[in-house]
């Protein structure tokens, strides 16, 4: 059975897609798309010798090969121009994400939709995607196992299916709500207006762990702690008057 977060990426890859699962690790999101006859092929790529032969073994032991080829290599080096409609990086942090859309980015001419799942450092996935002419469609929230998770989903801005999808609030709307953009990129535009209570829950975690910064702080002589104690403050407050 796939985890929960899996299985909420997977029902984001559209019928038909050939996919990319970049840092696949045991190939289970992909090895699941083509039992269930979601994709028409995929690529498992993988950095590392453990998690690669991990997935060689998943895909050869479900008799999936014809469908799925497990690739080593970096990033979206596995994968040639115009090869995939979707690609998916998920269980990493935001940065090693964004590093590897902008080291690849050759690779996305053709790409219809990225479904990132980033572990931490949304922001910079967001950022990412916003400066490289994507469009952020849809954001997913999801805790399992006392972890929060958030999954993006995004289309080039030049897409026919952005028509549709433009029901969903971009980026611009959603600055009506946060005037503050940077604060926008961390909160996440959908989650935002969306206010779920597992979102509620992730900033109010996020407020608890500044409050224990700051009172660490507070008891410190330096005027350098307690400068940055006053701008942890200050987050703080924006914060709150998102919730
Ligand atoms: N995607 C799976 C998931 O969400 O359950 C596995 C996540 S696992 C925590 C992260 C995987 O990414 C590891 O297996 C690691 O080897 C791989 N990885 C890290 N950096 C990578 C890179 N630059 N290119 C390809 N794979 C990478």
């Amino acid at each position: 059975r796939l985890s929960k977060r899996l299985e909420m990426i997977a029902k984001e890859v559209p019928a038909g897609s050939r996919l990319a699962d970049i840092g696949s690790d045991h190939a289970l999101l992909p090895s699941f798309l083509a039992e269930r006859g979601t994709i028409v092929s995929g690529v498992a790529g993988e950095v590392n010798q453990g998690p690669f032969e991990a997935a060689f073994k998943q895909v050869r032991a479900s008799g999936l090969q014809a469908i799925i080829e497990v690739r080593k290599g970096d990033g979206l080096e596995v994968i040639s121009a115009e090869e995939v409609d979707v690609i998916t990086i998920a269980g990493m942090g935001g940065t090693l994400i964004a590093s590897i859309l902008e080291a690849g980015k050759e690779k996305l001419a053709g790409v219809q939709r990225l479904v990132l799942q980033p572990n931490v450092g949304e922001s910079g996935v967001r950022r990412w995607l916003i400066d490289n002419g994507w469009q952020l469609i849809r954001e997913l929230i999801l805790e399992e196992d006392d972890k929060i998770y958030e999954i993006l989903v995004a289309v080039p801005k030049t897409s026919t299916e952005l028509t549709n999808e433009q029901l969903y609030m971009p980026m611009e709307l959603a600055e009506g709500i946060v005037a503050d953009q940077e604060l926008l990129l961390q909160m996440g535009p959908f989650l935002t207006q969306e206010a779920s209570p597992v979102w509620v829950k992730k900033w109010r975690h996020e407020l608890d762990k500044l409050e224990k910064i700051c009172s660490r702080m507070a008891q410190s002589e330096l005027e350098a702690s307690r400068l940055k104690e006053a701008e942890f403050r200050q987050e703080m407050k924006r914060i709150e008057e998102v919730l």
